[in-house]
């Protein structure tokens, strides 16, 4: 059993993805061929923004968004301790000062209600992650944001295709931040990222930032940087995303089944904060003795992951005490008890049952 198949995803759409390949191939058109500016397009509408900007990676979509609202050292930017290294890197990079949040360890999401003692005259934007594939609390999120005229910059990495109260991740922040990693739930066969927004100014200097701050060629009017969508990036992500909606619904049915039948077990399914929606990037349980119950399950043949070990805050690159706000303990206990099991639309149903009753096995 694989934790995630990626080959067989690659079989089912062998077509598609090989007549992308070659078309690119073909044209000699790697850098900046229609491809990526036609992704863009589809991806403003799909998540309902009018830009979207083609970067290499869904890291330097957030380090760029950061860097295109003018984040500078001596700013703070609020960020959930409980996230993957690249939320708070990107902080870090741009010289801002990271101020890390708790959690609601029923969701992962950062807690709205931790926001405002984290806010100083200082703060300038906030960073909520949809964590998992569930959407975070935008309502709370936005509201306190425009009380206190902050930019909310959306790390959408693991959650395309989520929704809250029917509006799609990305369309709520300044801006939102995607990430194509090939393990994400719409992934290329390298890296890229994308950001979209509704400010067409963000959305001009990220396309020239990309480019070295080129406006054309040989000339350049800012600091920028070498972070293009690879037109051979693109032209795979077109050949995939009209399969999106579908896969992110088979995630979703694997998870009312995993849901319902580990109901009765020791086992604490996620829960969803109402109006918001899940894709399931991954399907993240709390257990006590985790890692014997990982290493059992191991042992058996099933593969499991601990999305994440350690909180940033108590990372070394990030264990100053200039980075903490309050209370970090939530993050700091789930990190012992989450458990990410294997989740994706290709996986064959006996994988699945196995899990299952190897699962209450361990845990009666
Ligand atoms: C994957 C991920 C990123 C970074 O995306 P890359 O494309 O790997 O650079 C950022 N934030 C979160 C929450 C992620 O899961």
């Amino acid at each position: 059993m694989k934790f995630l198949d990626l080959e067989a995803q690659y079989q089912s759409i062998k077509k598609e993805i090989d007549a992308a390949i070659s078309r690119v191939i073909r044209n000699s058109s790697f850098i900046m061929g229609d491809e990526v500016a036609e992704l863009e397009q589809k991806i403003a509408d799909y998540v309902g923004v009018p830009y979207a900007v083609g970067l290499n990676s869904g890291s330097d979509a957030l380090t760029a968004s950061l860097i295109a609202l003018g984040i500078t050292s001596g700013d703070e930017v609020i960020v959930p301790t409980f996230t993957y290294i690249a939320t708070a890197e990107a902080v870090a990079i741009t010289g801002g000062k990271i101020v890390f949040v708790d959690i609601n360890p029923d969701t992962f999401n950062i807690d709205p209600k931790l926001l405002e003692v984290a806010i100083t005259k200082k703060t300038k934007a906030i960073i909520p992650v949809h964590l998992y594939g569930q959407a975070a609390e935008m309502d709370a999120i936005m509201a306190i944001a425009q009380k206190h005229k902050l930019y909310v910059i959306e790390d959408c990495a693991q959650a395309i295709g989520a929704e809250y109260k029917g509006k799609k991740v990305g369309s709520f922040g300044t801006t939102g931040c995607f990430s194509f990693f090939p393990t994400k739930n719409l992934g290329a066969y390298g890296d890229g990222g994308m950001v979209v927004t509704s400010d067409k100014k963000i959305a001009e200097y990220l396309r020239q930032w990309r480019i070295h701050g080129q406006p054309k060629k040989y000339y350049t009017d800012f600091v920028g940087a070498s972070s293009r969508l690879d037109t051979m990036q693109a032209a795979i992500l077109l050949a995939k995303l009209p399969y999106l909606d579908d896969w992110n619904a088979k995630r979703q049915r694997l998870a009312a089944r995993y849901d319902e039948l580990l109901v009765d077990s020791k086992i604490t399914t996620p829960s969803i904060a109402p109006g918001a929606s899940h894709v399931y990037h991954q399907y993240t349980i709390r257990i006590k003795d985790r890692d014997a119950i990982q290493a059992q399950l191991n042992k058996i043949g099933i593969p499991t992951m601990v999305y994440y070990p350690v909180p940033l805050h108590l990372q070394k690159a990030y264990r100053t005490p200039d980075y903490y706000s309050a209370s970090l303990s939530k993050s700091e206990k789930i990190c012992g008890q989450v458990l990410s099991l294997p989740i994706y639309p290709e996986m064959q149903k006996a994988d699945f049952e196995h899990i299952i009753k190897s699962l209450k096995c361990l845990t009666l």
